[in-house]
């Protein structure tokens, strides 16, 4: 049986600002902002479809392949 790959979105924790930009635009409210102070991503939840990596001001938001 084939494989899927899909992307998933990672934040860089450290270099995160909280601003929440993130989390307003993605469509499957898959990001949280942890305890006021860094977006946190539930990848169970995330499609990869990229709108908060083009959305973070910061740019500290990668998509990276994953195996489903
Ligand atoms: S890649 Fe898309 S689905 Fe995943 S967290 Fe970002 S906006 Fe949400
Ligand atoms: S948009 Fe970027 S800086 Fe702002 S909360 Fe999300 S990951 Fe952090």
């Amino acid at each position: 049986m084939a494989v899927k790959n899909k992307r998933r979105a990672v934040v860089d924790e450290s270099s995160c600002v909280a601003c929440g930009c993130c989390m307003r635009v993605c469509p499957l409210s898959a990001i949280q902002i942890w305890r006021g102070i860094r977006a946190q991503v539930d990848a169970e939840r995330c499609v990869g479809c990229g709108r908060c990596a083009k959305e973070c001001p910061a740019s500290v938001i990668e998509l990276q392949e994953v195996r489903s």
